[in-house]
């Protein structure tokens, strides 16, 4: 039995308000029982998160990570700078990574392993483009994005991630992929995992983002599939947010 998973993104926003509203909604929260709630927020919340939510289930994620450890980088925050802080999750080849920063499939592997070095939780991010589904191309899109990672994990570190779904013109779009259409992929990433190891397909989170709010996630988290939601604009309220975390149970 998979474990849901719900993760709050909350990219380039986010307030020292809103940390507090989640640490008090949260604190008094009936969660489903056994299901995981992580807040992505910016790095510099990081720490006053970690605070705000000591009372509550909610857990801590990372946006990205540089792949080194420590050094002459000056910018970036590396996997054991987040661990330090409590962080247990960490974003990796975010479409708006790939995109805005031309983040490669090789730079989304070498962050993937920094993660997995400084035991973190890597969300490993894929999905197609509008042009690359209307050309028919999405199975091929996603699978060469998963493909490259998995290809070059040791069987062990396979389960070690979490993949999240996120067809590019679902997300902030307020256009979310039908359940059929997210189910479809999912499955057919599983089943390409399942060639790997058909214990790994069965253990493998898959996680569906792209405009998921707290009036579809019912049904794209009814699924087969689909063990769970990455959730962007819909995180930065704390209302529609729990009520997402409600319909994961
Ligand atoms: C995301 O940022 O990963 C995301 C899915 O955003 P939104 O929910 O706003 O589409």
């Amino acid at each position: 039995m998979r474990t849901p998973l719900i993760a709050g993104n909350w990219k380039m926003n986010g307030s020292a308000a809103l940390i507090e509203s989640f640490g008090k909604t949260f604190a008094s929260a009936a969660l489903p029982a056994n299901i995981d709630v992580v807040v992505i927020p910016p790095f510099p919340y990081l720490d006053a998160a970690r605070h705000a939510f000591s009372n509550t289930p909610l857990q801590l994620g990372a946006q990205t990570l540089n792949p080194h450890h420590s050094g002459a980088h000056t910018g970036e925050v590396s996997g054991s700078m987040l661990k330090e802080f409590g962080v247990a999750y960490v974003l990796v080849g975010h479409s708006e990574r790939r995109q805005l920063y031309r983040e490669s499939d090789e730079q989304v592997f070498d962050r993937l392993l920094a993660a997995l070095d400084t035991g973190l939780t890597p969300i490993l991010c894929v999905g197609e483009t509008l042009e690359e589904r209307d050309a028919g191309r999405t199975m091929d899109v996603v699978l060469r994005q998963v493909g490259y990672i998995m290809a070059r994990l040791a069987p062990e570190q396979r389960l070690q991630i979490v993949i999240a779904y996120e067809p590019v013109w679902a997300i902030g779009t307020g256009r979310t992929a039908t359940p059929e259409q997210a189910q479809e992929v999912m499955a057919g990433i599983r089943a390409y995992q399942a060639g790997f190891d058909a214990s790994l397909a069965e253990q493998l989170k898959l996680l569906y983002g792209g405009s998921m709010n707290a009036s579809n996630a019912a049904e794209l988290l009814a699924q087969p599939d689909i063990d769970g939601g990455l959730v962007g604009g819909a995180s930065l309220k704390t209302d529609d947010f729990y009520a997402i975390c409600q319909s994961a149970g």
